[in-house]
Formats: C-alpha cells, structure tokens, sequence
C-alpha cells in the first residue's frame, strides 16, 4: 500500500467515525478480554477408526541450552531463529492420542495429571490439561478401556491416577514394556540427576494402582488389532512407538522419538537432556526417521506443535517437519 493510499483509507476512517458518532450512538467501552482458550482436541477417520488428539497443555522448558546439553549453543540459537522461535526459551506441547477401534477406547499415553501434586507443574501451571479436554471432546474417562503408553516418563504415566493414588482410568488396562516398568519402578535408580527420584517415586505411584491389570508392550508385537509396538530404547530404556494400520491407512504415534519440531529434527544426533542414555536414544531417532521419511509414513508426534500430526521430509544431515493441514472437514 502506498503512502497516499494508507492516508486515504485512514482518513476514510476517520470519516466514517465522525458519521457514526453525528448519528448519537453513544460512545461504548471496548469488549472485555476472555483470557480463555478454546478445549483442545482435533479429530479425524483413520481408516476404519476415529482418532482424536486431545492436549495435555503446554510443556515450557526453559532455557534451551540446558535441555539439549550436547548442541553447539551459537548452533541451536540459529537454528531456532531461523525458525521465527525464541532463542531463550523451547517449549514443547503435549498431544495424546485417543484411538476408537470400534471395540475399544485407547488412550496413548495420560499427560501429566495432578498425581503428584506440587511435583506435577514442575514444568509450570499449563500442564495437566488432558481430562478437561478429553470431556469437552465427549469421551468420559470411564470409556477408556486400554492406556498405552510409549513409556513411563511423568509427562506421559503420571495421569493414571489421580492426588489420592485412585485410578482415573477404572475401567482400563495399561500396556507399558517390562523395561520401562522395571526401571521406573526400581528404588535403586533414584540415583543421579535430581529428577530421578521423583520420576521414580511418580512411575511407582501410578503404576501400582494398575498392577492387577498391566498389560507386557513387546517389540513388533500388536498391543491391540491393528496397533503395533515398535522398540526405540535410548530416551528410556523401554521406549516404544506405535505403528496403527486401518483398512489402507498407517500412522506411527512417536511418542518421545524427537522432543523438538526444529532441534532434534534438524540435528537428530543431538542429545536431550532426559534422556536414559542419550547416544542410544540418538541411535533410534535416526534409525526411525529415516524409516519415516523413506516410507512417507504419516506420524504423530507427542512433543511436536499442536496437534502433532504430520511427515519428515529428510532435508541434508537431517530432516525437515512438514505439519499435515488442519481441516475442518476431516472426518468426511
Ligand atoms: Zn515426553
């Protein structure tokens, strides 16, 4: 728009206040803000079932440096502002998958719930978002009948139950593999990084109110028709993706495979600053985003921007995030 053309349509403007307010409409005070956001759930047809992402909420880490401990900083700065992010701060979302085969409600993974009170905003107030939105989607709790989780991480078992240790879930098995159980449930790996304890002390609570309904995750093994559990160790000792086929559709559910849509994309050997055993976990990420890409398979992905579902497209060493188009009408 040209100079001449913007004072124009600015004093049109002006003009056109003048009239109203000669019309004796009285002056009126702006509308309030809502500070509210809309429930966050999206839902579309895969193949012959219903899926619907619902979010957890925001998962603020900071200071970025810190989370990706083995980046280049002068590197990561640059790669999150070419990407129009803030330098200063990563911060990751939460999307869980709700699956309907049509014979069962399966909820992957439980986002970080209230289990552990104070504990569980230790990433900040915006967490723990998942019933109040899986409601606003209309799905009850009590509906769901299978929780799979890609591992026993707070962020994704912490949600199983409730501040008094009750079952929020009470009508559901939980699969998790027995090294993620194991691990996350031994008193002998409070040691280490300060997180650890509490990680464990979380892991143990949840877990154990579901101990006479666990269901043993096996590499290549279905967990459910059609949903296949795909070993990718490294992040924790017993991580798990999901391969979900139905009729001539296919979608891999990464859980924790990469935790940023730029960083560990872009630099997949990179490390993550809660990882079990980073170079392990940088293995897998490879392994699998080359599989991804190769396959132009469709993913969702749990850390990635709402609501996480797209492909990686590889782009030099690493790879790019091409997010799936968001439409209205998708469940035609
Ligand atoms: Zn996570």
């Amino acid at each position: 728009m040209t100079a001449l053309n913007r004072r124009a349509l600015l004093g049109g403007a002006a003009a056109m206040a003048g009239a109203l307010s000669l019309g004796g409409m009285p002056a009126r005070a702006g509308a309030p803000f809502r500070n509210s956001l809309p429930p966050a759930w999206h839902r579309f047809r895969l193949g012959e079932y219903e899926a619907t992402i619902v979010s957890d909420g925001r998962l603020p880490l900071g200071q970025p440096e810190p989370a990706f401990p083995a980046s280049p900083p002068a590197e990561l700065r640059s790669l999150l502002e070419a990407a129009f992010l803030p330098p200063d701060a990563a911060t990751l979302e939460q999307n869980a998958l709700i699956l309907n085969t049509g014979r069962q409600l399966i909820l992957f993974d439980t986002g970080m719930g209230e289990s552990m009170g104070a504990d569980s905003k230790m990433f900040g107030p915006t967490t723990g978002q998942l019933l109040n939105n899986m409601r606003a989607a209309g799905i009850e709790p009590e509906q769901i009948d299978l929780v799979v989780l890609t591992h026993a991480h707070n962020d994704h078992c912490w949600g199983l139950t409730d501040a008094k240790g009750q079952r929020v879930f009470p009508n559901a098995q939980v699969a998790v593999s027995e090294a993620d159980l194991k691990y996350w449930t031994d008193d002998n790996n409070k040691r280490g990084p300060d997180f650890m304890k509490v990680f464990v002390e979380g892991a143990k609570k949840n877990l154990s109110a579901y101990r006479d309904r666990l269901v043993m995750v096996r590499n290549e093994q279905e967990v459910a028709p059609g949903v296949v559990a795909l070993a990718t160790p490294g992040h924790t000792v017993g991580h798990h993706c999901y391969a979900i086929t139905s009729g001539n559709q296919v979608m891999v559910n990464t859980g924790d495979l990469a935790h940023h849509h730029i960083l560990l994309l872009r630099k997949p050997m990179w490390e993550f600053a809660y990882d079990t055993d980073p170079k392990l976990s940088a293995q897998s990420r490879s392994r699998m985003l080359d599989r991804l890409a190769t396959d132009r398979l469709p993913l969702l992905s749990y850390h990635f921007p709402w609501p996480g579902l797209g492909h990686v497209a590889r782009a030099g060493d690493g790879y790019d995030w091409v997010p799936a188009p968001m439409n209205l009408s998708s469940l035609g």
